[in-house]
């Protein structure tokens, strides 16, 4: 499986100003218990411990290929965490020393929630809740029963899209509010597959159970372009051969549930578009990437050239 390091899965605005505890709070879908870091490990652990997986390819591949999804959410949250701690980029805002630090600078930083994704981390994202708790492995179900672990899956992603909206409702910036948009919908796209692979094992139609929890996303603005251009009926192989296998699940005749647009599901070789990565523009003050980083840029520039 593979995915471009050049970009993020969806296009996020730039933030109106730095808002450190909204980062905060997003900070819950990177490392709470519903969080992305979450579903990319019991995705993760599911797969690579797979059992028969040749005999069992559509099951394997559905659960591997979102594991390759799972890891560019990661990344999506990742960036929006280090946006809204950092604030839009400012030009040139990287050039020059970092002045007369000995005025305390970041004091305002010791009133803020998660003053450690400042004074640790930089002002970028870590593997933590909305309150600073470690992420840790006991998040991960990874049973060997392929049932256990679906259904495991189906709470997961939907638990997740129920924390996705109360952060949601937390925010106001737009940088924020995108993530959570973009991964809505995305986490109904996986709470779906999880539901139509449980019910080609068992003949129950878990699918009635959605959505759960009942989010309708035409209510929410930032999901409509997401919406409109079929994102809800889509899954990605993420794998330039791999993983077609599982248009039998997600495929096959089957359609959108009834309250999202209509049309049928399908598989799609590759990845999303996508949109830009940020700069993430370096604070010379805070010593990102350092106190006076112009010699570190001509080295990069020389080595840039030469490697062209
Ligand atoms: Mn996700
Ligand atoms: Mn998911």
């Amino acid at each position: 499986m593979f995915m471009r390091v050049d970009q993020l899965q969806a296009d996020l605005p730039a933030p109106k100003r730095a808002d450190p505890n909204a980062a905060a709070a997003l900070q819950e879908l990177l490392g709470g218990k519903y969080g992305e870091m979450s579903t990319l490990g019991n995705y993760m652990f599911q797969s690579f411990n797979f059992r028969s997986k040749e005999k069992l390819k559509p099951f394997y591949s559905l659960v591997a290929s979102i594991t390759a999804e799972e890891l560019g959410h990661v990344e999506l949250v990742s960036n929006g965490v280090a946006m809204l701690n950092n604030g839009p980029d400012i030009p040139g805002g990287d050039e020059g020393d970092g002045g007369d630090i000995s005025g305390a600078p970041w004091e305002g930083m010791k009133d803020i929630r998660l003053a450690a994704a400042f004074l640790s981390g930089g002002g970028g994202a870590m593997p933590v809740n909305s309150n600073g708790v470690s992420w840790n492995n006991d998040f991960i179900t990874t049973t060997g029963n392929v049932v256990v672990d679906l259904l495991h899956n189906f709470h997961l992603e939907c638990g997740a899209r129920l924390h996705k909206l109360r952060v949601y409702e937390t925010l106001s910036d737009p940088t924020g509010r995108e993530v959570c948009g973009y991964l809505l919908v995305r986490g109904s796209v996986h709470a779906h597959a999880y539901a139509l692979a449980l019910e080609k094992i068992t003949g129950v139609d878990v699918k009635k159970f959605l959505p759960t929890p009942n989010i309708p996303l035409d209510k929410v603005p930032e999901c409509q372009k997401y919406l409109d251009e079929g994102s809800h009926r889509r899954l990605y192989t993420f794998s330039p051969g791999d993983y077609k296998e599982m248009s039998g699940i997600w495929g096959n005749g089957e359609v959108a549930l009834p309250t999202d647009p209509p049309g049928e599901l399908e598989v799609v070789d590759g990845m999303p578009e996508g949109g830009k990565i940020q700069q993430l523009i370096g604070v010379p003050s805070a010593f990102t990437p350092d106190y006076a980083p112009e010699e570190m840029f001509e080295i990069a520039e020389k080595l840039y050239k030469a490697s062209r």
